[in-house]
């Protein structure tokens, strides 16, 4: 079986089998692999090739001498600097224990299938020979790429015990690759999904926002989140979302979860990480809020969320700042899920609400939320259209101009500073964005007739 390398920088594809050949030279056995070798075989992009060797980190550093960092010298790897790209050489190896569930304890090299009977699984488990791209499979890789499927290398359970990580894998793999579980691999995972909780929150939200942002359906990762019980260890709030009734009336499709995972597979990937997380949680506030009312005349109108989206966009700040997410992400999903309601009463809003509304730095996430909303329930079109036309046409101007007046103007004209400083600033600020003031001078001789009354 031989792998075509097509799908990657050439320059790079070129600069590894140099790196590649240089190690057989004074040698030693060196192949292309894991993830390359994977993506290569189906034909999918990928950004960097790994290197496996049987030398040594210091024989490594003896052949690229002065090219080399020693990051992951104790575990066997070391990064080689050559031609403008970075390439992992790692040493084969086999894994000491586990201890912490996440870093073995110690290595021992070995040979290339020890090296491959270390790795997760299968499908990351082959190697290719540089030149050639004959496929070295000492796991049962190339079988399980053609049937599609995730399987764990030996004992599933055995091989979730040693690193907890490779759980939210299984499921992230699958769902990007839109591949199935193995169900020996799946079975694992269901009876340990506990385990989850011993990893560390960011790496769980790596996996989880490449799972949102590169799967081609995120759904069917939800779904395999779901069902094997990881989901419940470490997004409860997401798992309320499944068997969350809606009025049949707005939400034909269906329960909060499923209108959720209509929305996320309706966007292409790669998505942007804030539009991703935003519809994951943009309803996330709807569980805690659900209220049905019995005493409606309207039978398919019983279901309401009051304050579905504050609330929401309280509990999305503590889901992600739990997952230990980069504030700007926070702020921007908090935003999305906060305003996720307003622009149904666009049209109704003042021209000053409705600029600022538009001037705000996540109005086009918020826009793409509001639109996917619409197509997937029972929603009017009228007003996102409105919001779209009024964005397209505001967007030829800067969205929000600079004030006309700023605060020490107003002290300057004798305005004492204090609260009513900035209760004037914004009605001027609203006047200046409907056009009713122009210039300074009509601005201080507002203030100034303001001021007599
Ligand atoms: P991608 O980069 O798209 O996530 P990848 O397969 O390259 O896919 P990496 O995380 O870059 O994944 O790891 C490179 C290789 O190292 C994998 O293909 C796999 O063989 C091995 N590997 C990575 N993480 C683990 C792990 N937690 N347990 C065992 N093997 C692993
Ligand atoms: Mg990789």
């Amino acid at each position: 079986m031989i792998v075509c390398f097509k799908r990657c920088d050439e320059a790079m594809l070129r600069a590894a089998r140099a790196v590649a050949e240089r190690l057989v030279a004074a040698g030693h056995e060196a192949l292309f692999a894991g993830g390359c070798v994977r993506d290569a075989w189906l034909g999918r992009p990928f950004k960097d090739i790994d290197i496996a060797t049987s030398a040594t980190p210091d024989q490594v550093e003896a052949i690229f001498a002065g090219q080399t960092v020693a990051v992951g010298k104790a575990f066997g790897v070391v990064l080689v600097l050559y031609d403008g790209y970075t390439f992992d050489v790692a040493t084969f190896r086999t894994d000491g224990d586990y201890a912490d569930g996440r870093h073995p304890d110690d290595v021992h090299f070995g040979t290339p299938e020890d090296d491959a009977l270390r790795r997760d699984f299968t499908v990351n488990g082959l190697f290719c020979e540089p030149a050639s791209g004959v496929i070295r499979d000492y796991v049962g890789g190339v079988p399980d790429l053609k049937a599609r499927v995730i399987r764990a290398i030996g004992d599933p359970v055995a091989r979730f015990r040693e690193d907890h990580l490779r759980m939210l894998r299984a499921a992230r793999f699958a769902s990007v690759l839109d591949f199935t579980l193995d169900p020996a691999t799946q079975a694992a995972m269901m009876a340990h999904a506990a385990w989850i909780k011993w990893v560390s929150a960011e790496r769980i939200a790596s996996e989880m926002t490449r799972l949102l942002c590169e799967s081609p359906r995120p759904s069917v990762g939800l779904r395999l989140l779901r069902v094997t019980g990881l989901l419940r260890e470490f997004l409860p709030e997401v798992e309320a979302l499944y068997g969350t009734e809606q009025p049949p009336r707005y939400h034909p499709e269906g329960d909060v979860w499923t209108h959720t995972c209509l929305m996320l597979d309706d966007v292409p990937a790669p998505r942007d990480p804030v539009l991703a997380w935003s519809l994951l949680l943009h309803d996330i506030g709807k569980p805690v809020t659900f209220c049905r009312k019995d005493d409606a005349e309207d039978d398919g109108n019983q279901i309401r969320f009051p304050s579905h989206a504050p609330v929401g966009a309280a509990m999305a700040e503590v889901i992600l700042k739990r997952l230990r997410q980069p504030t700007a992400l926070i702020e921007q999903v908090k935003a999305v899920v906060a305003d996720h309601m307003r622009g149904a009463d666009a049209e109704k809003m003042r021209p000053a609400t409705l600029r600022r509304f538009m001037g705000s730095p996540v109005f086009p996430v918020l826009l793409e939320v509001m639109r996917l909303d619409i197509k997937h329930s029972n929603k009017q079109s009228a007003p996102w259209l409105f919001l779209k036309e009024a964005f397209e046409a505001f967007r030829a101007e800067p969205v929000l101009p600079p004030p006309l007046v700023r605060g020490r103007d107003l002290v300057a004209w004798g305005i004492a500073p204090g609260p009513r400083v900035g209760a004037m600033l914004r009605e001027l600020y609203d006047a200046q964005l409907e056009g009713r003031l122009t210039t300074r001078e009509e601005a201080q001789a507002y203030v100034a007739s303001l001021d007599n009354n």
